[in-house]
């Protein structure tokens, strides 16, 4: 066993010893089948929208950004996306995009629902901040759940990361809550190895997993955008690397993803994307090796898939969309583990509103 607390959360994320972290290697993944089981659930990811209103320091897409062309698929191409999800077998779609004022309650909700009502699949919704009247709206059309990271639990860091923007009042983690109450599967989740981001704020974002009860956490590396201010200034500094500072690497990266399946046991963890990109021959899979249960391999369709750069290299460019899902299914068996059928809800979401996982 592996206490959650401050000082072992600490402890672990300075680990280096390669055979001390076995242990916690094994004891996540020991967690994680307990928790979760060995199934593991593909989510058909559409980038739907490369606008956005926001100018976070990091992001590849921020407003500020001159020179990216930007697009906004209709609701039949998006649909079409959907179909392609069905036909390969997965059970829910996310529709993914920058905070894009276009996508209004009503063109979501219409599209949630055709969805929902034609291939049977969940929908997953990762919009950006959202009205209470909106969350409303896309809940009633039938979308099952919304992924909103927090980036970071230090709010001073946050907000240098993440301008707010004049007259929208609320903060990430009221908007958490507000997601729970109305009933989604909630999901948050950090970037590893922000400049600025340390070790106390980084173990401080493990313990608010917990706290917040989430069902769903997407952890990945923050990968520096040249065309990006926090971009540009990580790539001056790279020589510069301060005791306090927290690397962006795949192993930092695959410890906080141990530490969250720790911390909460009954979460659906996805490998992400921004990991494998970071490490493409060994990320996904040590990802799903330390603690992770879920993919999403990338749906858009693929002349917008470079624009949404939100990253720079982003894994899986080269490559069509049936040769991703062959590489990735071979993957998971060759790990001994089951692809999942169906929605796939988070294990916590079932337990806490009384639902019968299946
Ligand atoms: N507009 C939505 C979706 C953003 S993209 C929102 O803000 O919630 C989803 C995630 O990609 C972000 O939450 C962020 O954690 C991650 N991301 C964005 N830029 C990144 C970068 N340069 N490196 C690594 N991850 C990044």
């Amino acid at each position: 066993m592996i206490a959650i607390n401050r000082s072992s959360i600490l402890t672990w994320l300075q680990e280096d010893d390669p055979f001390r972290l076995e242990e916690l290697w094994r004891e996540a993944d020991r967690v994680r089948q307990a928790g979760v089981g060995d199934e593991v659930f593909f989510r058909g990811l559409v980038e739907i929208s490369n606008h956005c209103r926001r100018n976070c320091t990091y992001c590849g897409i921020r407003a500020g950004r001159t020179g990216l062309p930007r697009y906004r698929l209709t609701q039949d191409e998006i649909l079409e996306c959907a179909r392609q999800s069905a036909a390969f077998g997965y059970g829910t779609v996310v529709l993914q995009a920058g905070e894009d004022p276009e996508l209004t309650a009503d063109f979501i909700g219409r599209v949630t629902a055709r969805i929902r009502q034609e291939t049977g699949q969940a929908v997953t919704l990762s919009l950006g901040e959202r009205t209470d009247g909106e969350l409303r709206a896309f809940r009633q059309a039938g979308a099952n759940r919304y992924l909103l990271r927090f980036e970071t639990s230090d709010p001073a860091l946050f907000r240098r990361i993440h301008p707010p923007l004049a007259g929208a009042g609320r903060n990430r983690i009221e908007m958490l809550h507000r997601l729970r109450a109305l009933g989604f599967e909630t999901g948050s989740g950090i970037m590893v190895g922000i400049p600025g981001q340390s070790w106390t704020s980084l173990a401080e974002d493990i313990l608010l997993f917990a706290r917040l009860d989430l069902d769903m956490i997407g952890i990945g590396p923050y990968l520096p955008h040249p065309d990006t201010p926090l971009g540009r200034r990580a790539a001056k500094n790279a020589a510069i690397r301060t005791p306090e500072q927290v690397p962006a690497t795949p192993l930092m990266t695959c410890k906080a993803v141990a530490l969250a399946r720790l911390a909460c046991p009954l979460a659906n963890i996805p490998a992400t994307s921004a990991l494998e990109s970071l490490d493409p021959e060994h990320g996904r899979e040590s990802g799903l090796r330390r603690g992770a249960n879920i993919i999403m391999p990338d749906l858009t369709p693929p002349a917008c898939r470079p624009l949404y750069s939100i990253y720079p290299g982003k894994a899986g460019l080269a490559e069509d969309l049936e040769q991703t899902g062959a590489r990735l299914q071979a993957m998971v068996q060759k790990l001994g583990r089951r692809i999942g059928t169906g929605p796939g809800a988070s294990p916590n979401w079932c337990r806490r509103t009384g639902v019968t996982p299946g």
